[in-house]
């Protein structure tokens, strides 16, 4: 498929008709040049031109009653609602598809990290190495086990966790490290590794956003002693709410699956002293409902994700071609990525000064919607909160918890600069066709040629 065959003759009249080009004129181009967005020559929509996109994009969560629907009301009328045979069956298909030996699912992402995190021992004292290009519930979940974040500075080609400037911040402390497969992209898990594996560091994996991702065919999520995922509602496998852990360590899973079911006996998790509960556990466990859902979800994860990498790569190639867009670079041998969010910088000095605000307001008004992504996580509140806690306050001398030398050591300016200048397409997005994809191309690149004119939107 190239897009010079594919590009249709509706879309070829219909870009034309929108530059104001009778048909009939535009009939007489060779179809081969109106392979390239830039043929438009409309007018901004947000000036009143003609809006680029008018059609739907898809809708998220997907949800086909025909299909997915009838296992759902079995377990409804059922009366089996709490954790049995569906879930085991769910996290069976998890564990087979990730290519890992054991999978344990828990009610969130957050708290698969956290009892990942337990379970492999760490806790307060401990540093945690982690990036601050990612969502809140990574530096949170190594908050609630009493240990440290340590925030190393992102790569702005790749978005990940830069591998080059971990080993700087080791110190006595360092038990772990956290990479984050952030936005679906995979972090470099081959120079982690090699890193963790040199000073004796256990790696859990945040593959919240990282479904069916891989490094040289290996699935994300299996390179570390653990991987995390997410199945809350935005996320490509959409449950609502739900999470999972995955290891091929069997009497670490068995520990995991005790601590998700109050600390009670399971597999090789069993009592020295007496009969009964063998730690200090919690509650973790999700529904037959959720897993249901799980199970109807997850039957459509490899199409999508293979159509979110084909139109992935064919956008990136088409954006790259304007000038002040850098899309997302891969990491070394990546074979697949999940494509939560499809991520470029946008560099407003060649968009004659146009903020990155105000190129989202026009690419909005062209019908595309798109979103400026995270704040640094290293500069926020909840930093502060946490040093002045009474847990915190018995678990670290007093110089660590100077929230002034705090900021100072986890100081990522080259994060700071790609919060400021990155846009994020939704993966709905991507589960469209390549006519699709050339939508958003001919906006942004509308907006590249007129942005002189955009400035007082
Ligand atoms: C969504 C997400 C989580 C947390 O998952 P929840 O299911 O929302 O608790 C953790 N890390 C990352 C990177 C995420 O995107």
């Amino acid at each position: 498929m190239n897009n010079k065959t594919n590009f249709s003759r509706r879309q070829f009249v219909k870009q034309n008709a929108i530059a104001g080009v009778g048909a009939a004129v535009a009939m007489s181009v060779a179809p081969t040049m109106l392979a390239n967005c830039s043929t438009d020559t409309g007018t901004p929509a947000i000036l009143g031109g003609t809006k680029i996109r008018t059609k739907e994009w898809p809708l998220w969560p997907l949800w086909d009653p025909a299909s997915d629907e009838e296992q759902v009301i079995k377990v409804l009328r059922s009366g089996v609602w709490s954790r049995a045979g569906l879930v085991t069956e769910f996290e069976k298909k998890w564990a087979e598809t990730i290519g890992s030996k054991r999978c344990l699912a828990v009610v969130n992402g957050t708290n698969a990290l956290i009892t990942a995190l337990v379970q492999a021992g760490i806790g307060g004292g401990d540093e945690v190495i982690i990036p601050p290009y990612t969502f809140i519930a990574t530096a949170i979940a190594v908050l609630q086990t009493g240990a440290m974040p340590v925030f190393v500075d992102t790569d702005p080609s790749t978005f990940q966790i830069d591998p080059a400037k971990i080993e700087a911040k080791i110190t006595p402390r360092t038990k772990a490290i956290l990479p984050v497969h952030i936005l679906g992209l995979p972090a470099d898990m081959i120079k982690i590794m090699a890193i963790a594996e040199k000073h004796n560091l256990v790696v859990i994996e945040d593959a919240c956003q990282a479904w069916l991702a891989e490094i040289d065919n290996k699935k994300v999520g299996t390179f570390g002693k653990a991987g995390c995922f997410s199945f809350q509602n935005s996320k490509n496998i959409p449950i609502g709410e739900a999470g999972a852990i995955v290891s091929d360590d069997d009497e670490y899973m068995d520990r995991c699956y005790s601590y998700h079911n109050y600390g009670n006996p399971y597999g090789s998790m069993v009592g020295t002293v007496s009969s009964g509960t063998i730690m200090a556990g919690t509650k973790l466990r999700i529904t037959e409902y959720q897993a249901a859902i799980g199970l109807a979800q997850l039957k459509r994860l490899e199409e999508q994700t293979e159509k979110r990498n084909v139109n992935a790569a064919y956008l990136r190639s088409q954006l790259k071609k304007i000038p002040g867009i850098l899309p997302y670079d891969f990491v070394p041998k990546v074979t697949r990525a999940a494509f939560h969010l499809f991520p470029f910088r946008y560099k407003k000095e060649k968009f004659s000064g146009l903020t990155r605000a105000q190129f989202m307001k026009a690419l909005d008004a062209e019908g595309i919607p798109s979103m400026s992504g995270y704040t640094p996580l290293n500069k926020m509140p909840y930093l502060k909160n946490v040093m002045e806690t009474k847990n915190f306050k018995l678990m670290y001398p007093p110089e660590m918890l100077d929230y002034n030398k705090y900021m100072e050591r986890n100081q990522c300016p080259v994060n700071d600069q790609v919060c400021e200048e990155t846009v994020w397409l939704f993966h709905n997005i991507l589960i469209g066709e390549k006519e699709d994809m050339n939508d958003i191309a001919t906006a942004i690149e509308r907006i590249s040629r007129n942005a002189d004119k955009l400035l007082n939107i």
